[in-house]
Order: C-alpha cells, then structure tokens, then sequence
C-alpha cells in the first residue's frame, strides 16, 4: 500500500510561497513533528511519502496515485486540507483526516474524507492503516486514552525536503498543558493532563537525528512541570546544544529552573503574556498563570540567565477599550522584550470562547482560513472590527520601528546587526508592508549619499 501523509499550508502563506518562489518556497522555520511522528509510526511495509505544503505546493500525479493520503490541520489551513481531501478522493484514493480542526469538527471533516482520526493518533495509526489496507477501516477513530508519549520512535526527517528548513532540528518532549486559557486549543487537543515523553527517549532522538547545534522544542509549555524540566534540562547538558522552545512566564519564579535551563543550552523562550491588564487575563482565564504586576522582574529573571524573550499579545478581548494597543507596546518596549507578536483573539474551534461566541452570535460568517490570528473574525465588544485590525497593526509597526528596535539592540554590542535582522525579518514576515530590506537599504544609501553631497 501506497501511503502519503500532507500538511497543508495557510493559503495566506501559500500565496506568498507562490509569489516568491514561483510556486515553490525554498526554507521555513520548523519542520512539522506531528508529520513526522505520524511517518515514523507507519509500518515500514508500506511506500511512504510526506509534503510539507510550507515548502513544496502538493502536487497530484495521476500516474502514481496513492492508496490512502493523511492530512493533518490546524483551523486555518483545514480549508487547504479539503480542497486537497476532495482532489485525491475525486480521483479514487482513501482520504484520513486529523489535527486539531478534524478534531474540535469532526462532522465537518467527515464530509470530506473517508476516515476522521479525532485527537491523538499515536497508538492506533499502525490499527488505522492496517483497516484501510484490508478495506474494513470506520468512520471514525478516536484512542481510548491520550497518549502515554512513552517509545515513540524517532522522528522521520530523512523523508522530507533536505535544506527547507532553518532549525531541522525540531523535537516535542511533551504535550499538553495544565492551565486552560479561554482562547487556546491546547487543552481541547491534548487535554489538561500534562504529559512527558520519557527523557533517555527525548536524548536518543536528539543524538540520533543530524544537524545543526541549533535545536528547537515544540512543547507548548517545556517549563509546566519544573521538576520534570529540571531532569531533562540536567540530561541536555552533555548535548551541548542550544536550544529554543516556548514556556510561561511564571517559569522564572524558580531561579534555579534558569540557572538549569540556561546550562543546558537555552537560548530563547517563546512566552505567551497575552495581556497587560490582570482584568482581562481573568477573562481569558490566565490570572493563576500571569501576574502583570510581577512582568518586570520575570522578564529581568530571563534575561540575567541568558533566555531571550518573544513576548506574545492578545488583541480583542470584550474588557479590552481602545487605548489597548498604545499601552501594551509601551509596555512591549519598555521591557525590552527582544521580540514581541501581536495577535488577534481567534476563537478556535473547541475552545471556550468559540463556543460562547457563537452563543453570541458573534462569529462572522467568513471561511476557517481567517482563522489564523491575524484577521479579525468575530464581532468584538467594545470597538469594531476595523479597529480592532487597525490596532494589531499599529501594534506591530510602533514595535518594529527603527527607533525601538534600535533601543532594544544596542545593547547586543557586537551581534547588534544580527539582532536588527532578526528583528527586521520577524516584523516582515507578519507585516506585508515592512518594505524589503533591499529597499531599506537604498532608502538608507540614498539618505547617507544626500548627507555626504550636502557636507560637500
Ligand atoms: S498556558 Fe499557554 S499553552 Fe497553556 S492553556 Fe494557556 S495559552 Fe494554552
């Protein structure tokens, strides 16, 4: 049996690789682990095959079909995975469909494939593929428990593109998070219990997978349970990597947790801070996680242990007034956080606060492509759509404007430049009007010629 497993992308994004690359996009970020996960857990019997849709567009070859394709979604790009769903099943193959959109709207998902795999899959794919191949599969699966993370075999990056991607290196050491934030599909995917591969696995994986030092951890929150993340942080030592991964930032309470982070190759943390205002964290269900009045010394505590920081914002909350998107980046600035994301609240699918938009009556009527939190798609309480879009978007230019990149770089010393690309490419990448750099460049040549020409 012929078997390919796809990760659709944004169509947002698509656009942009199509655009660039004539139809190709060269490099990404992060491979995708679930893919590779998925991949390593199909029994070798079979042919395999995976897309990354962030770096090859999928193509169909009539020639060569497949017998059963697997796609793999989040809520903006489940348009994607039905358009390529209802393509292979026009053309006779079986169509398995899973992620966290199959899983939150799995009746939805049904209407374009032949199986629906809702949650985690880990422990019944081999089961799954195993009924397609004798023709006896179901509608739809769903594992008994989550997955207990223990064996997993080690993930199949030598199936995907060599060269696409900037840390290739990508791991997930757990799953799931304690806390259950109103608007974070975490807990509805994963579930509350906080689970953990165990670490002699997580330190093969990493042994045994090549590349660069450079390694990233796709955990939605390494730090949840410190004892734990002091265990492996010790094991990660002898590695000598340097790592990246995303944590909370009530983390940097525990000193000591720093100090183990730090010797074991930390780097950079992504930290959800979302808001400013202990009111609307309360909304969001975050106040036992995020203190604002302890923001300051936490962001200090990273930084003394070497951990640089993307702090990432919320937009859109119904406690939020106007004045939100000025005093959040003052605060953005103020704290020097090395980068900052702005976002607009998207009610997924599966969350709690989907669920009471939609009571409300306040989800527009607009595709799931819109819902990838930089577009507004729901009706928010005290300002309009418009505003609440024009708002992110002054949020991101004020950051990244020269002045205040400036502020938060110089004091790199030497690896200021690096730190103003970083800085110039991560507000490119989510802001289509930044003018690229070659422009920037000629902006600035030109200003430095005036200057010389008017002095002489
Ligand atoms: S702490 Fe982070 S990962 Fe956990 S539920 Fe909240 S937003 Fe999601």
């Amino acid at each position: 049996m012929y078997v390919k497993l796809i990760y659709p992308s944004h169509d947002f994004y698509n656009k942009r690789v199509i655009s660039e690359n004539g139809g190709r996009r060269r490099r990404t970020l992060f491979p995708p682990v679930n893919i590779a996960l998925l991949a390593a857990l199909t029994p070798l019997k079979y042919r395999l095959e995976v897309v990354d849709e962030n770096v090859e567009v999928d193509s169909i070859n009539t020639e060569d079909l497949p017998d059963v394709v697997g796609i793999s979604a989040m809520t903006g790009t489940a348009p994607r995975m039905y358009e390529l769903a209802d393509e292979y099943r026009m053309l006779g193959v079986k169509v398995i469909l899973g992620g966290s959109h199959a899983t939150a709207m799995p009746g939805e998902a049904l209407k374009h494939a032949d199986a629906v795999v809702i949650g985690e899959a880990d422990e019944i794919w081999a089961d799954i593929l195993n009924d397609f191949e004798k023709g006896t599969y179901k509608r739809i699966y769903k594992q008994k428990n989550y997955s207990s993370l223990k064996g997993l075999p080690i993930l199949r990056y030598d199936l995907f593109q060599e060269g696409s991607y900037y840390m290739p290196r990508t791991f997930q050491t757990s799953r799931g998070c304690p806390y259950n934030c109103s608007f974070c599909s975490v807990t509805s995917t994963f579930g509350r219990r906080y689970r953990h591969r165990p670490i002699e696995d997580v330190i093969r994986e990493i042994k045994e997978t090549p590349g660069p030092n450079l390694v990233a951890f796709t955990d939605d929150n390494i730090m949840a349970d410190r004892r734990r993340a002091k265990e492996l942080f010790k094991a990660l030592k002898e590695l000598k990597i340097i790592w990246a991964s995303q944590a909370s930032i009530n983390s940097a309470r525990d000193t000591e947790l720093l100090r183990l982070a730090q010797e074991s190759g930390c780097r950079a943390l992504f930290i959800g801070i979302e808001s400013i205002s202990e009111e609307t964290l309360k909304e969001a269900n975050k106040s036992g996680v995020n203190r604002p009045k302890d923001y300051g010394k936490l962001i200090e505590n990273f930084r003394r242990y070497g951990v640089r920081l993307l702090g990432s914002f919320v937009f859109g909350f119904d406690t939020e007034e106007r004045d939100v998107f000025y005093k959040t980046v003052r605060f953005a600035v103020n704290s020097k956080l090395d980068l900052a994301q702005f976002s607009v609240l998207t009610p997924f699918p599966g969350t709690s606060i989907y669920d009471r938009f939609k009571e409300e009556g306040r989800l527009m009527d607009i595709g799931w492509e819109h819902f990838y939190q930089g577009e507004v798609c729901f009706y928010p309480m005290r300002m309009s759509p418009q505003e609440l879009q024009r708002g992110q978007r002054y949020a991101w230019r004020k950051f990244y404007t020269t002045s205040n990149t400036l502020k938060r770089i110089i004091r790199y010393g030497k690896y200021t430049p690096i730190y103003w690309l970083v800085n110039y490419i991560f507000s490119q990448i989510n802001l289509s009007d930044v003018p690229p750099l070659v422009n920037v460049v000629k902006k600035a040549w030109k200003m430095v010629d005036k200057t010389v020409r008017l002095r002489a």
